[in-house]
């Protein structure tokens, strides 16, 4: 575990190693960004969108919340994904959940955590919708692995199903969009499934 000291000395380190690389590194940055991507994943700290993907700054545009979702009332996700698609014009969104997500097992079981409890109903919900299948799968385990699944995937269908991807479908045939899960065993994400533009 660092202290907070050393992710201020990493931040030094951070900086010489990116100008020892690229002098002008940081000018560019500063010039703006034009990211392909945007990334919904979940707050766990050993999901991090960035180091999965091999991606340098400039390259996602990053939504984080506890268990990677995206309802359709709720205006923090739904206003990155505005901005994502109406402004930054991103080619693909990606939807990343991973096994394991505590937020996922949370909405599982009895809810005694206030706020967060109210936020996991939407996979409370899923749950429920989906009681008869998860109920044939003979531990918590691959109960919780399948949530995870169901999880991302309804998460796909609220971004395509959304006004703001419509619109962008219509005018401009993009973006794609795509429901991954990362197995944190292995670190290796997994796509599940990928939705066009119609
Ligand atoms: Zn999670």
């Amino acid at each position: 575990m660092q202290t907070y000291r050393n992710l201020l000395a990493a931040n030094k380190d951070w900086v010489r190693t990116k100008l020892e690389l690229r002098p002008d590194f940081f000018k560019d940055l500063a010039q703006g960004q034009s990211p392909e991507f945007l990334w919904i994943g979940c707050s766990d700290s050993r999901v991090p969108a960035e180091d999965l993907t091999g991606s340098q700054p400039g390259d996602l545009f990053v939504h984080r919340n506890v268990a990677n979702l995206v309802p359709e009332s709720d205006v923090n996700s739904l206003s990155v994904l505005q901005f994502a698609v109406d402004r930054l014009k991103v080619k693909h969104v990606i939807v990343c959940g991973h096994y394991g997500c505590g937020g996922v097992l949370q909405a599982m079981r009895h809810g005694d955590l206030g706020l967060l409890d109210a936020w996991l109903a939407n996979i409370r919900t899923l749950y429920v919708e989906h009681a008869a299948e998860l109920a044939a799968l003979d531990d918590e385990t691959r109960r919780w692995d399948r949530l995870v699944e169901l999880n991302v995937r309804r998460q796909v269908r609220n971004v395509a199903d959304s006004a703001i991807v419509h619109k962008a479908w219509q005018e401009e045939g993009r973006p794609f969009i795509h429901g991954w899960v990362c197995d944190l065993k292995t670190g290796y994400l997994k796509e599940l499934e990928t939705r066009a533009p119609q």
